[in-house]
């Protein structure tokens, strides 16, 4: 009696009883039945209707008792349904459509892998791979229906890359909430096609603000499909190029100094990109000493140093202005890779600009990347992309979950 009742409750069921349970080998098998005189919901409208007869037995998976797994069988009804005018099977509760999990075992085996890889959850409910990947697929896609978008404002595009670069994986985010919105494989202009095919119309409407790269696939597409919002480049990437472009001259520099002092830049790379505030007093003491030589180094760990007031001023017009001599300053600095730089952002001032319109930047969910990063890591049971880009959407989604998962769990 007392399984029953667990069960019962576990599926949150009112019409149906349960009518058996029996061991068979090391499972339990539930078997379910309804009181013919109830009237169930249509599975098409949710209309009540008078059973008319029952289909054949089904078998779904649920929440294992106890360590032991359990299986429920049941021969869902048809109704007649006024509404539809026509016979149709029951709304069955503790499972949609044909899945063979039940909604519950759905939900509890989806949390775990909040938390958990796959392979580890199955492993503790001692259920496939597969049963796994299909109930997270189910929470994602239940998830996916459910969601709200209607406060999107701001999008921040990124790309990520998996398998020491050789898989491209293309996020985009709502950059308010911190959620991942949409995720593809790749990052090509297809890829973002994709992404605006299915979002465009209803996003054309209200996105005020997309952050991405200078990256030109992402670029015509964000042009193309919502001409209307502000294009900024983000900060971050902006300042990324920065860095590497004095990594550059660092590394030429060295490369020159091998045969008369090889000792003097070794070691110093993190000295020139690190913030000074963040140097520590040894890196410092040693930077001291640096800027006293005339170094190619020296010129561009000052031309970025400067750079990073540009983001600092309250005015378009001021930033406009600061950019324009420091324009000058780099490309008149005699160091190929700090000029290359000046003209990248030359090309994209105006992009670059806006940023004092929009003050976005990609930074808010560079935490978001991070934990992709590490489902990535987790996970070499992803063997295919989809899966991949499904775990995206589980952990970083902010999916809703039906009132059911709260009182389960
Ligand atoms: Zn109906």
């Amino acid at each position: 009696m007392l399984v029953e009742s667990i069960v019962r409750k576990t599926l949150g069921v009112k019409s149906h009883v349960v009518k058996q349970v029996a061991q068979e080998g090391n499972e339990l098998v539930v078997t379910l039945d309804v009181y013919r005189s109830r009237r169930l919901p249509c599975s098409v409208c949710g209309t009540l209707g008078k059973v008319r007869d029952r289909l054949k037995l089904r078998s779904w998976k649920h929440v294992p008792l106890w360590g032991m797994p359990v299986r429920l069988t049941y021969a869902p009804a048809r109704v007649r349904c006024a509404e539809c005018g026509a016979v149709r099977v029951e709304a069955i509760p503790w499972s949609q459509g044909k899945c063979r999990l039940s909604s519950g075992l759905i939900w509890l085996l989806s949390a775990w892998c909040k938390l958990l890889p796959w392979k580890q959850v199955a492993q503790l409910f001692g259920v496939h791979w597969n049963t796994v990947a299909a109930a997270v697929r189910q929470a994602v896609a239940y998830g996916l229906d459910h969601r709200d978008l209607a406060g999107v404002l701001y999008i921040g595009i990124d790309e990520l890359s998996r398998q020491k670069g050789h898989v491209y994986v293309t996020n985009v985010y709502d950059l308010q909430e911190k959620r991942l919105l949409w995720s593809g494989e790749g990052r090509s202009q297809d890829t973002l096609r994709a992404f605006f095919e299915e979002h465009g119309e209803a996003l054309k409407q209200r996105v005020k603000g997309v952050c991405c790269d200078m990256w030109q696939p992402y670029i015509d597409m964000v042009k193309e499909h919502l001409p209307e919002a502000t294009l900024v480049f983000d900060k971050f990437h902006i300042m990324q190029h920065l860095l590497k472009a004095v990594d550059d001259v660092r590394r030429e520099e060295a490369r020159e100094l091998k045969k008369n002092n090889p000792e003097l830049l070794k070691r110093t790379r993190y000295i020139w990109l690190k913030n000074p505030e963040n140097l520590t007093d040894k890196q410092r003491g040693r930077l001291g000493h640096l800027e006293q030589l005339n170094l190619r180094c020296n010129r561009a760990y000052l031309l970025k140093e400067s750079f990073r007031e540009f983001w600092e001023y309250k005015r378009k017009g001021w930033a406009k202005r600061f950019l324009k001599k420091w324009f000058w300053w780099a490309t008149h600095s005699r160091l190929k890779p700090m000029r290359d730089f000046a003209w990248m952002l030359r090309r994209h001032e105006e992009d670059i600009l806006s940023y004092f319109d929009e003050r976005i930047s990609n930074g808010a969910v560079e935490g978001m990347n991070n934990k992709a990063k590490v489902v990535s890591h987790r996970c070499y049971g992803f063997r295919t992309a989809s899966n991949y880009i499904t775990a995206l959407y589980h952990c970083l989604g902010k999916l809703p979950e039906p009132e059911l998962v709260h009182r389960f769990l």
